[in-house]
């Protein structure tokens, strides 16, 4: 069998006519061409000036989408570009913020999908150890026939790094995209995996981003790296920074799956840059996997983190404690005083069974559902019991999500109501970033990053244009459909088969 290939291209600069060549070339020596409909899907998590480097830059996508176009076979019926963003921003936001729509005028036919506005298909599991029975995701990436995935290579808080396989948490629009972003995060990553396989990847690594995923630190890599198999390339990643692809859970259980190697004698790997030159100039890279207390050591937060439910692990990775290390560096951003605004205070998340130190005046917050505690604050016994609700008994069929303006007034209600207590509770499985963030709004009198006098009105005008388009769609289409649409061609993992005698709604065309 032919082994998977991971190309390393050398390449300074965001020029997207060299990025174009390079890609061209990568097509080409992977046998591959764009057909029926192909959709690519970068990283636009965050974007705008306050985030350069959060997202794959549009003179790459600009130099990917001219190569696919360039390589097209005859029967392609469109080249589309779909994400959904994170941090309960609109994702006409991050497009906007990203330059991608100016991006796609320049390279003209190219269709733009905002995953949280499409109509959200049912996708069957039938593996073992599956977190669910299913998933959604938007149709585009259901009915995909050429995937293309197209991610930033940066560390990750939560799942040490993001890279191929992690940039998928971008195809599940918020409601389902929350679920299970838990302790059981890479568990989850490793599942998506079961909805659509790429045929191509192609990864903007020329500035990566170091230590965390919203607010990364740039570090020069000067690379483009392509590939025909998720986990072979991101195997491939993890040793161009010296890390063992089986540290990182995700990569090892899509890897125990049987959805590629991570031994380097199992991947071709060609390209003009060595594997031992991009580990040169990878040498320093930091990834983003710290504890919460390690964290804000030596700021006004203390944090304190017990158990998450379930006993098999003593940490949250994928939790509340990695979105709050994200929410306080876009307050950073946005508040020059923000450490020092930001009162002496205390912050507990999961089962925590040790002391609290507070002082008078000073506050502690529980962060998360799971977040229990029963000793003394302020000298007084107090106790707090988790609330958490197992995730057998969310179903995906009922997931919400509430939008930011949402978000802001039940924050805003809980600290009118409870924020002059000694401790309380912000409840939620995961309490999400930008929660955390309109918490320490609330507690800092920061400068909110939602309001932000220079982007406002660009936030609205996004934020009522997809809602105005999500209503439409609910009223007119239908915005969920289960066993609907399915994944087509070989882009389907083979391993997700149905058990014999089950008919499956995959095998629908
Ligand atoms: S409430 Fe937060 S810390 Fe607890 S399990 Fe859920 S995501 Fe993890």
């Amino acid at each position: 069998m032919r082994k998977p290939t991971v190309i390393l291209r050398d390449c300074a600069e965001y020029d997207p006519e060299k990025i174009r060549h390079l890609v061209r070339a990568g097509l080409d020596s992977l046998h591959l061409r764009p057909n029926g409909r192909t959709l690519v899907k970068p990283n636009v998590v965050a974007s705008g000036p306050r985030f350069p480097h959060a997202h794959t830059r549009p003179e790459f996508m600009e130099g990917v989408l001219r190569a696919l176009k360039d390589r097209a076979a005859s029967d392609t019926e469109e080249i589309a570009v779909g994400e959904r963003c994170g941090i309960t921003i609109p994702t006409r936001f991050a497009y906007k913020g990203a330059g991608y729509y100016e991006m796609v005028d320049r390279v003209g036919g190219v269709k733009m999908y905002h995953f949280d506005e499409e109509t959200q298909v049912e996708v069957p599991l039938y593996h073992e150890n599956r977190l669910r029975d299913s998933f959604f995701t938007p149709e585009p990436v259901a009915r995909a026939d050429f995937f293309v995935n197209c991610p930033k290579f940066k560390a990750h808080p939560w799942t040490t790094v993001t890279f191929s396989m992690k940039n998928y948490i971008g195809i599940q629009d918020d409601p389902h995209r929350l679920i299970d972003h838990d302790h059981k995060l890479d568990e989850k990553v490793r599942d998506l995996q079961y909805i659509i396989q790429p045929q191509f990847i192609a990864m903007d690594a020329i500035t990566a981003g170091e230590g965390r995923m919203l607010t990364p630190i740039p570090f020069d890599m000067g690379l483009v790296l392509m590939g025909d198999n998720q986990v072979a390339f991101d195997a491939v990643c993890c040793h161009i920074i010296g890390l063992d692809p089986l540290s990182v859970p995700h990569i090892r259980m899509a890897h125990e799956e049987g959805f590629g190697p991570v031994d380097l004698s199992e991947i071709n790997i060609i390209g003009d840059v060595p594997l031992g030159l991009a580990q040169e100039r990878a040498s320093a890279f930091r990834v983003g996997l710290v504890r919460v207390e390690d964290y804000f050591e030596g700021t006004s937060i203390r944090a304190y983190s017990g158990k998450p439910p379930g006993g098999e692990v003593d940490y949250c990775w994928g939790g509340c404690p990695g979105a709050l290390e994200e929410a306080i560096e876009i307050l950073r951003l946005y508040d020059a005083q923000c450490d020092d605004k930001i009162p002496p205070m205390h912050i507990v998340f999961g089962a925590y069974e040790g002391t609290l130190d507070v002082r008078d005046g000073e506050q502690v917050v529980f962060l998360g559902d799971c977040a229990s505690f029963k000793g003394n604050i302020h000298g007084k016994p107090f106790e707090l019991e988790s609330v958490y609700v197992d995730r057998s008994e969310k179903s995906p069929y009922e997931a919400t999500a509430e939008g930011i303006f949402t978000k802001m007034a039940k924050v805003t209600t809980k600290m009118a109501t409870q924020g002059s207590k000694s401790a309380f509770r912000i409840a939620g499985c995961p309490v999400s970033v930008a929660e955390q963030v309109l918490l320490l709004v609330n507690m800092g009198k920061l400068n909110n990053p939602y309001l932000d006098k220079n982007q406002v009105i660009d936030f609205n005008n996004a934020y009522f244009s997809s809602r105005t388009r999500k209503t439409i769609n609910r009223i007119f289409g239908q915005p969920y459909q289960r066993s609907g649409p399915t994944p087509r061609g070989a882009s389907r993992p083979k391993q997700n088969l149905p058990p014999k005698g089950v008919k499956a709604p995959l095998e629908k065309r």
